[in-house]
């Protein structure tokens, strides 16, 4: 099923955002399932050199041309989690061909997925609230599950026809503080949210990663093995964290796929490196896991990056999360934690 298979658990466990995370359930989950997509339209699946996994995923879509009869035409459109998640459950969507419609409209003009699905659902609850209008909107009237409408926007957004167009081009942190709606403007540190409302780990891990990634730390990962079974101090959470982003630095510096994380151990990754004549050590591993993570670091401080000023969108303090209510002073604590950690 390739990483779409998530879906299913995670709505299951309460962590699948749904209509601008109003909700992190979505009924209709299991019409935009990895199973689902798989059963009704998977054309082939397709793996990295030499990957026995083949994760990657490609529904074949055949549509009847409009003006002539018994011609078709078949589109071949990749899909993941992150897609489903960020255009499917975000904006209420439960037509599974509606869905691929979006994706392969997104894909056609190269916008990125998740900013876009985001973006979108923040304009969905703007327009719901009277922030913008259809004058804003050129016309487009934005409803949850209503995929037309999304993919007139996804036009729009690329020709950018008017002012409000060329505001939700620059993101959702810059559309909300020209309209109004920051409170449910879901975006970490400048970057629209990943698919995860599994607690606090996965957002503070997107406004902390180093290079503003969900993949920089897996925190929604860290929130399900261990803040769904104990409850544990901000600086306990800041270590996981950090720990798990530093080693990663050595998992990509090796060209080690993030998906074979769980065998690749600092352990087989020393004994590999001695096998091709390189004698490093885990713990030196570890060390330099380190290093190359506070480079980083350093770089991004120099070009303007702060965890002094950040901003966390009230949302996430609202609904409900796999793990329950998040709350705002343990998120602050932590983020405090793993600045001090970064250079310590
Ligand atoms: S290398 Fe990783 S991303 Fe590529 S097909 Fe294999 S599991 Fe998927």
């Amino acid at each position: 099923l390739g990483t779409a298979e998530n879906i299913l658990p995670l709505n299951e466990l309460g962590g699948l955002p749904t209509r601008n995370l109003k909700e992190a359930k979505f009924e209709a989950a299991s019409n935009i399932s990895g199973e689902k997509l798989a059963e009704g339209y998977l054309g082939r699946r397709l793996a990295c050199s030499h990957c026995p996994v083949g994760c990657i995923h490609i529904a074949a879509l055949r549509e009847p041309y409009e003006d002539e009869l018994f011609f078709y035409k078949t589109s071949m459109i990749s899909y993941d989690y992150e897609p489903i998640y960020a255009l499917g459950s975000m904006l209420g969507i439960s037509d599974a061909e509606g869905l691929l419609k979006l994706i392969d409209q997104i894909e056609r003009i190269g916008l990125d997925s998740m900013s876009t699905g985001v973006i979108l659902a923040w304009a969905t609850e703007a327009q719901e609230k009277g922030l913008i209008s259809e004058k804003e909107t050129d016309g487009l009237k934005f409803i949850w599950g209503n995929y037309s409408s999304f993919i007139k926007a996804v036009q729009f957004i690329f020709k950018q026809p008017n002012q409000f167009y060329k505001d939700l081009a620059r993101g959702v942190e810059y559309a909300a503080q020209q309209y109004g709606g920051e409170d449910f403007a879901l975006s970490f540190g400048g970057n629209e949210m990943a698919g995860y409302h599994t607690g606090p780990a996965a957002h503070i891990g997107l406004l902390i990663g180093a290079r503003h990634s969900h993949l920089d730390n897996g925190g929604y990962s860290i929130d399900q093995k261990i803040l769904s079974k104990e409850k544990i101090i901000p600086e306990k959470l800041a270590k996981e964290l950090l720990t798990e982003e530093r080693w990663r630095q050595i998992l990509s510096g090796l060209v080690v796929c993030f998906f074979a994380r769980g065998i690749y151990t600092p352990e087989i990754c020393s004994e590999a490196l001695y096998s091709a004549g390189y004698d490093v050590a885990k713990e030196d591993l570890l060390n330099i896991g380190e290093e190359i993570h506070r480079e980083k670091y350093r770089f991004k401080m120099q070009e303007g990056f702060s965890l002094d000023n950040y901003r966390l969108p009230k949302r996430i303090f609202e609904t409900p999360s796999l793990v329950g209510k998040i709350d705002k002073a343990f998120v602050d604590k932590l983020v405090r934690c793993v600045k001090d950690k970064i250079f310590k």
